[in-house]
């Protein structure tokens, strides 16, 4: 009968402590990305079995390579995100210079009255006119009586 509402989250600890390989972001594969540390370098180095992506990052002792892993999804969104506001920013940017440009020209206004003359060429013809003239030509000659 009712819903419980699962308010708890079951953390289920999976018996894969050691897992290195995860879901790409970029190429939807299971198991596609690989994370390798590189501990007498600290460094930790992740890329993807099929798109190649690559990626790395300072670590610590205490890093493993989920902790990799889910840093680097961080940096993809960041990325992605930075990457939206660039954008944003950029086409404001555009804005305000051409608003700059064209209204922070001294004070002065120079009116000019646009007048815009529409010619409409009304010589076109729509419809063609048939003239036909219709002779009627009234042939009193045909008087032909017939007996
Ligand atoms: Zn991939």
């Amino acid at each position: 009968m009712g819903k419980r509402k699962s308010t708890m989250k079951v953390q289920t600890k999976r018996a894969e402590p050691l897992a290195t390989t995860f879901k790409c972001l970029f190429c939807n594969h299971e198991k596609a990305v690989v994370v390798k540390l590189h501990k007498d370098v600290m460094q930790a180095e992740l890329s993807c079995k099929y798109c190649h992506v690559n990626w790395q990052t300072t670590m610590s002792n205490l890093t493993a390579a989920v902790d990799v892993y889910s840093e680097w999804i961080d940096k993809c969104e960041e990325e992605r995100i930075k990457h939206q506001i660039k954008k944003k920013r950029a086409a404001k940017k555009d804005q305000e210079a051409s608003q700059t440009l064209s209204g922070d020209n001294e004070t002065r206004r120079e009116r000019e009255d646009i007048v815009e003359e529409e010619e409409e060429e009304e010589g076109y013809d729509g419809g063609y006119e048939d003239r036909t003239e219709k002779r009627r030509r009234v042939d009193d000659y045909d008087d032909e009586e017939e007996e």
